[in-house]
């Protein structure tokens, strides 16, 4: 039997490509680019060079670009940071977000109010979890320091509408941070046509190897560091680069850019064909998250009536790797927080899957899927009732 992996929201493999681009750096290549001798200067041109590639392709200046350990610390810096630099400089106390955040965000947020004293507005979601820039602008406060919304959610892969988000920030003066972590993988990003002052990737899930990040931090918006030591990055986060990564992540985000066109042409068929005979074959059913404004890789449900975890350990023993959004504390699985924000009953919320495809994801497998999926819901509800 082999297995088919349906869960590039969690995390992908790196390209070969990239895994060949980074390997020198491990071995050959290894001194601290902060080193002033030619194995210092060699790792060096290396990350600065990836720097330049980067900024190029999200239309950044190079000393816009902070290189990271992975996602959540690209949202991690983008909130303390700013919430920080804000009580020092100006003493605005104030913050939005949405309220179906990735965790990196929401906890985030969570400990600035419960242990700093900060103050924070959840902003409202419709239906497909979409922020409106109406909602953004009537819940703004004369103390509203950050703008915090994620370009297109995890768990059920609808898009935010963040350049006109942007653009109403930019006019109220108020910094703006999007986690584009997910969307990453998916469209050509430009820090100025969306608006943004912050702007969060990570590259594990781009093809690119996990533990590295980026945060992007338009020219003049204050940040204060959060991990402190050396002068690294602009003096942004202290740290020895992790010149291999940030390598690979470079790579693993020109492929993107080259290829993202052919792969979404590939995808997005794929994904249209399985939602529809999800939906059209299997009784009380629905999709979760925008129809149409979605991820191009990302399917997302609810089933009535089944539990979610126990879906995915079925699937899992018949070879096939999916997600759910619910968390399974102790046995007794929680309704996915997201889920239940967008309305969604609890005997709904339980019973969520995630599908989301590759770009090299073929229609066999999509097929193969399909032969297994409705008479799985089938049986766990059977056993049910
Ligand atoms: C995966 C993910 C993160 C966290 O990124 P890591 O690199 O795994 O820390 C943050 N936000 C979103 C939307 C994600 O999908």
């Amino acid at each position: 039997m082999k297995n088919i992996y349906l869960d590039y929201a969690a995390t992908t493999p790196v390209d070969e490509r990239v895994s060949a681009a980074m390997k020198p750096y491990f071995t050959q290549i290894f001194g601290n680019p902060s080193s002033l001798h030619r194995f210092g200067q060699q790792s060096e041109a290396a990350l600065e060079k990836s720097r330049r590639e980067l900024a190029g392709f999200l239309g950044a200046l190079p000393s816009e670009i902070i290189f990271t350990s992975c996602g959540s610390e690209s949202d991690n810096l983008a909130l303390r940071g700013s919430a920080f630099a804000a009580r020092e400089n100006t003493g605005a106390n104030h913050f939005l977000i949405s309220p179906i955040e990735h965790p990196a965000v929401l906890a985030t947020a969570w400990q600035l109010i419960n242990l700093h004293g900060f103050e924070m507005s959840l902003l409202p979601v419709d239906k497909f979890g979409r922020v409106s820039p109406q909602a953004v602008l009537e819940t703004l406060r004369e103390d509203t320091f950050l703008v915090s919304v994620m370009h297109a959610n995890n768990e059920i892969g609808t898009l935010n509408p963040i350049a006109e988000i942007g653009k109403l920030c930019q006019e109220k003066g108020v910094l703006f941070h999007t986690d584009a972590v997910q969307s990453g993988a998916h469209f050509q990003l430009d820090v100025n046509l969306l608006g943004v002052n912050l702007l969060s990737l990570g590259a594990h899930k781009f093809y690119g190897p996990k533990g590295v990040g980026v945060l992007y931090i338009r020219t003049g918006t204050d940040l204060m560091p959060i991990q402190t030591g050396g002068s690294q990055e602009f003096g942004q986060r202290a740290a020895t680069q992790n010149i291999p990564l940030i390598v690979g992540m470079a790579a693993a985000y020109e492929l993107v850019q080259k290829e993202y066109e052919k792969r979404t042409k590939h995808i997005l068929p794929l994904r249209d064909d399985l939602i529809s005979r999800v939906l059209a074959e299997i009784p009380s059913s629905q999709l979760t998250g925008h129809p149409v404004d979605r991820l191009p890789n990302h399917a997302s449900f609810v089933f009535d009536g089944v539990d979610g975890n126990h879906l995915i350990s079925i699937l899992d023993s018949v070879g096939f790797a999916c997600s759910s959004g619910s968390a399974c504390k102790t046995g007794d699985p929680e309704p996915s927080s997201v889920l239940t924000e967008l309305g969604f009953s609890p005997s709904w919320a339980l019973g969520s899957l995630r599908v989301t495809l590759g770009k090299d994801t073929t229609a066999q497998e999509i097929n193969k899927f399909l032969e297994i999926l409705p008479g799985s819901i089938h049986q766990l509800r059977e056993l049910r009732s």
